[in-house]
């Protein structure tokens, strides 16, 4: 049951990290996610089942409060907090009823994934040149972010770049922009955050987009 609610959890995830590079991959770990899922939905029916509890009517008052509580709370809290003065029969209804609901939300991402995969892909995973191209300019866009850092010029707004100059072997430490030529000075321990923050982002990027 835990291997179950973990595994789906975690597909979910995996799958939104592949989402930039592989559609393919999305869609298999979304489909396995789903199925976890639907194995913990099962494995909290049995319970209620061989212990005579008695489970929810799928329209009955108690869905139809959770469901409308869980428009408002995306974040666990809340549910440990009810769950923790609730007997095991209504926790294990709490959780029937937000696992359906989430295997609603999940289909419909899969529906939308397939929908723009056929639109964007063929069946190996190809990109079509359009959608290649599309995919190039997003990673070129991210590396660009990446590397700049998004320091912003204090006059125009554009993002500035590392504008650091060195004569003599002294350094003199600054950003620049692009745009309207305004330098801003930064001291050196700064300027070593900056760099190594900067260097994370490209790195990530290169992970994101898989080269
Ligand atoms: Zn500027």
């Amino acid at each position: 049951m835990i291997q179950a609610a973990r595994s789906g959890k975690q597909n979910i995830a995996e799958g939104v990290a592949a989402s930039s590079t592989n559609a393919e991959t999305e869609i298999r770990l979304v489909n396995v996610a789903k199925a976890s899922l639907k194995e913990l939905l099962t494995d909290f029916e049995d319970y209620l089942r061989t212990r005579h509890l008695t489970q929810w009517e799928p329209k009955g008052k108690e869905i139809t409060w959770l469901r409308n509580f869980a428009r408002d709370h995306a974040d666990s809290a809340p549910y440990l907090a009810i769950a923790e003065q609730r007997n095991d029969e209504v926790v294990a209804n709490m959780a029937i009823a937000l696992l359906k609901q989430e295997d609603y939300l999940l289909f419909r991402q899969l529906a939308a994934l397939e929908k723009q995969y056929k639109e964007s892909g063929d069946i190996r995973g190809r990109m079509k040149p359009a959608a290649k191209a599309a995919a190039a300019k997003n990673r070129d866009a991210a590396m660009k972010e990446a590397a700049n850092h998004g320091v912003k010029c204090p006059k125009c707004g554009e993002t500035m770049v590392d504008g650091t100059t060195s004569k003599d072997g002294v350094l003199d430490y600054k950003w620049r922009c692009a745009k309207c030529g305004v330098e801003v000075k930064t001291n050196p321990l700064d300027m070593a955050l900056v760099r190594r923050e900067r260097r994370r982002k490209v790195m990530a990027v290169k992970r994101d987009f898989g080269y």
